[in-house]
């Protein structure tokens, strides 16, 4: 149908000019409605602008539904459907499936903007996600969509005729996409859910993800600025529940990097809930325990004789080694009181090479907290999947979509959670 074609047009409200608002009004348009963005923002997509560092790391080359999973959520949640139920990963996939990362790119093709893939990320050819989301709203005005910028909508009424009322004026469909509550100086401050909760809907507890997490500053100090190629593994009450690789950073006060935001994703419930919550960091992923004799004389034969100190100089980043030798050490003399047995253990120096691996494979940060939605990428939980449709529309009010952030559905660090806004944004803005 072309834009043009008045006769069925309908008015279509989006409230929130985030990625995925953008993307809803960019088909609703083509399906020739009439849309208007409300945007309490002066400028669209505060949030896209600083995605991926800048550069807008939109999606990624293995969309698999595991990397939208929950894993702690199950147990005593608020609602125990939350994203468990077979209904919501139902929802999800077919989402997913239907508009996934082929569909992204050519919408961002029909917006003019050629993408590519580094490492299974995929970014726009210009790596600079302000000046995409400029052209996005370029091309949308360009192409009819009216931006109502400094508008932050706060009240909706609904007519008796299935229609809504906003700022006076009458909604044949609405369409929420005002985020959810990571980082809420870009506008997604969690005002969307109380709009949501005006029309009935039910929102889960909501926890930042994608988050540094915060540790012993003591220790953390000895370590600040190391940026370090390791397997992080996330442990809550002794139990693991998920490990990533990739660069772990510290400062003085947290642990960061893309391993631990992926952990976060599974451990801030457990924070707030005040659990034994754990980072192991394994410096060395790629040695495993049978092959700890060979690595040792290997470097022996290399190093000749030198002090055990000098002999896994080299390594790791200095601060790092100093930090776990002077560790080690603490850790050799807790041993030697506790258990007068493993006394002599530590005075073999093979097996204290073998011991010291062994603690730089397996050294905890114990968590204390985390960096709160100020400084999350995502939120976990949101609208229930329970009450909204498969396209989207809620169960509870007729013409009310539902999409983003907003829903209970967040993803790993990667490209995930701009494909959800995009996915759920296209199959709304295809539906109305
Ligand atoms: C620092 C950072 C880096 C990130 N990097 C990546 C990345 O590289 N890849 C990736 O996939 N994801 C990334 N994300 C996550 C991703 O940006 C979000 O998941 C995504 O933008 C969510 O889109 P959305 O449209 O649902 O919500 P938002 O982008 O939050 O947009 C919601 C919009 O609604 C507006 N709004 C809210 N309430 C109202 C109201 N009542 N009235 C009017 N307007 C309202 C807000 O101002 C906002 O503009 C990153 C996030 C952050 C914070």
């Amino acid at each position: 149908m072309d834009s043009k074609n008045h006769s069925k047009q309908k008015k279509i409200a989006v409230i929130g000019a985030g990625a995925a608002g953008l993307v809803a009004a960019f088909y609703a348009l083509e399906k020739g409605n009439q849309v208007i963005v409300f945007e309490k923002n002066e400028i669209a997509g505060k949030k896209l602008r600083i995605t991926g560092n800048g550069r807008c790391n939109f999606s990624n080359a293995d969309l698999s539904f595991v990397h939208y999973e929950h894993y702690s959520d199950c147990e005593g949640a608020d609602f125990p459907d939350s994203n468990t139920s077979e209904h919501d990963l139902h929802i999800i996939s077919s989402i997913l499936e239907k508009n996934g990362r082929d569909e992204f790119i050519a919408f961002l093709n029909k917006c003019g903007i050629p993408s590519f893939e580094k490492n299974g990320y995929f970014y726009p050819l210009s790596e600079r996600a302000g000046e995409l989301c400029d052209l996005l709203v370029k091309v949308l005005r360009r192409k009819g969509v009216t931006f109502r910028f400094g508008c932050n909508v706060r009240e909706i009424l609904r007519n008796t005729d299935e229609t809504f009322n906003l700022f006076g004026e009458k909604y044949h469909s609405l369409i929420l996409a005002c985020g959810g509550k990571a980082a809420p100086s870009t506008g997604s401050d969690g005002g969307g859910f109380k709009l949501a909760r005006s029309f009935g809907h039910s929102v889960s507890f909501t926890y930042p993800v994608l988050v540094p997490l915060y540790s012993d500053p003591a220790l953390l100090r000895t370590v600040s600025g190391v940026r370090i190629k390791a397997k992080a593994f996330g442990i809550v009450d002794g139990e693991v529940l998920s490990s990533d690789s990739g660069e772990i950073q510290f400062t003085d006060t947290s642990v960061s990097g893309i391993p631990v935001f992926q952990l976060s994703r599974h451990l801030t419930r457990a924070i707030e809930e005040k659990r034994d919550v754990r980072i192991r960091v394994d410096v060395l992923p790629d040695l495993s325990k049978d092959r700890t004799e060979e690595y040792i004389n290997n470097r022996k034969e290399a190093l000749g004789p030198v002090s055990f100190e000098e002999f896994f100089e080299g390594i790791f980043p200095k601060k790092y080694y100093e930090m776990l030798l002077l560790r080690f050490e603490e850790f050799e003399k807790n041993t030697r009181n506790k258990d007068s047995e493993s006394v002599n253990d530590f005075f073999d120096l093979e097996q204290r090479e073998e011991a010291f691996i062994d603690f730089a494979k397996n050294f905890e940060f114990q968590i204390s907290g985390h960096a709160g939605f100020e400084n999350a990428q995502c939120t976990r939980g949101g609208v229930l999947l329970s009450e909204m449709k498969e396209s989207l529309e809620s169960r509870l009010v007729p013409n009310l979509y539902i999409i983003g952030e907003m829903l209970d559905v967040d993803g790993d660090c990667g490209g995930y959670n701009l494909q959800w806004a995009f996915s759920s944004g296209k199959t709304v803005g295809d539906e109305v």
